[in-house]
């Protein structure tokens, strides 16, 4: 018998997630039904998936039409079409906020991969989620690991993240320091968006997956470790209160927690390259992360035990900043400094509503980027 049609939208289709997720779903096309692809910039791939996947909407930023496809005002427009059963939120940074919020009160399921939603506004996207008796199934491979992994949250003592530890792990601070954008970009085991990327060399990355698993699945943050873990294989684990360690294993590869979000609860034969062997992997090793060479790491902690409005600064300071060393402006080390400043300059806010949430990143943004410019008139 066949079953009913997944009904899907990808927001951020052009992207490094979404462009993966469309391949999970030709390959399981007879188990989705696309409502709608959206995308920034890149109208020519857009243009190409909506030829290919025949949605009935689109949306990108840059204007796009599709001859016998209605283009839609905005990605909150698709988010309240409540024909959707789910939504993939795979759009970068501050914009997957407003249209997660749109699905969460039109009561469809969102698969996450935008973690700056949480790390914005975690405590509201969550508690709207249960008010709605929405599903949010993470992307992100750590805590789609840590969703696999939970039988009984109730009797979890602790979460483990693990961290293949970037470009850097094991090169000198000064070569960090002095890193170029090219070095910064190369990541040794995952091929992802330039912001993302970048959050992966100087591990922010981690710190926000930090704060992301503190909303998702409501720990303590000094119930959240990290461990590095170079070969990415093990993606997460979470230890019982019995000393019961589980962890989710696999190659890695987006495919699968993708894939795992989008069709949850059920399983399917998806893309997988091949059959996992223990054998062929040989070993895994695991290490303390350093936390005097990855300061951002640290910050991340200190701003999701603050809560409130630290975790917007953190967010969008480190985005600013991201940005500046993406145009050479500044060293990588920088980011650092930068974030970290401009954390201490800030003023939390302890409960804030969207609107305060928007208005507080807004202004960091425009300070982050004052104090860059008179740090970059300095070094001349
Ligand atoms: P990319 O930069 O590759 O993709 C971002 C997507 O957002 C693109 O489709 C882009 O469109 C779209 N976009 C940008 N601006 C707008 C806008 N104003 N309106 C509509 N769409 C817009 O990022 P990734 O795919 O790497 O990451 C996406 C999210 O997933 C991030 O939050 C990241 O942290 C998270 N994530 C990513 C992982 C990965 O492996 N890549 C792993 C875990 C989490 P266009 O290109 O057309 O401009
Ligand atoms: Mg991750």
């Amino acid at each position: 018998m066949e079953t009913k049609k997944r009904k899907i939208s990808i927001i951020g289709s052009t992207g490094s997630i979404g462009t993966q997720a469309l391949e999970v779903i030709e390959k399981l096309q007879d188990k989705f039904e696309i409502i709608a692809l959206a995308g920034g910039s890149n109208t020519e791939l857009l243009k190409q998936q909506a030829e290919k996947f025949n949605p009935r909407f689109i949306y990108a930023a840059t204007p796009v039409s599709v001859t016998g496809i209605k283009t839609v005002e905005s990605l909150e427009e698709i988010c309240s079409n409540k024909e959707n059963d789910i939504i993939l939120v795979a759009v970068s940074g501050k914009i997957g906020l407003k249209p997660t919020l749109k699905a969460i009160e039109n009561g469809i399921d969102i698969a996450l991969a935008n973690k700056e939603t949480l790390v914005m506004a975690g405590d509201i996207v969550m508690k709207k989620a249960k008010e709605n008796g929405v599903k949010i199934v993470p992307v992100d491979s750590e805590h789609c690991a840590i969703h696999q992994c939970i039988k009984d949250i109730t009797q979890v003592e602790k979460l483990i993240i693990t961290a293949s530890g970037g470009p850097f792990l094991h090169k000198s601070v000064a070569d960090m320091k002095n890193a170029t954008v090219e070095q910064a970009l190369a990541h040794p085991r995952w091929h992802m968006g330039k912001k993302i990327t970048v959050d992966s060399a100087t591990l922010m990355n981690k710190g926000l997956e930090i704060i992301e698993a503190h909303h998702l699945f409501g720990f303590d943050y000094n119930k959240i470790d990290v461990v590095v873990h170079p070969q990415s294989v093990v993606h997460s684990a979470i230890e019982y209160v019995d000393g019961s360690v589980i962890a989710q294993l696999g190659l890695p590869s987006m495919h699968i927690p993708i894939q795992y979000a989008i069709t949850y609860p059920e399983r399917f034969e998806g893309i997988k390259s091949k059959s996992f062997s223990f054998a062929e992997i040989a070993r895994l090793d695991f290490e303390k992360p350093d936390f005097e060479k990855f300061p951002c790491v640290k910050l991340a902690y200190q701003a999701g035990k603050t809560g409130g409005t630290a975790t917007v600064c953190l967010n969008a300071a480190n985005e600013e900043a991201v940005f500046a060393f993406l145009d050479g402006k500044i060293k990588l080390y920088n980011i650092y400094e930068i974030t970290a400043e401009m954390m201490s300059q800030h003023k939390v806010i302890e409960h804030p509503t969207i609107d305060e949430i928007f208005a507080v990143d807004n202004e960091v943004r425009r300070l982050t980027r004052e104090y860059i410019d008179k740090l970059i008139q300095r070094v001349r």
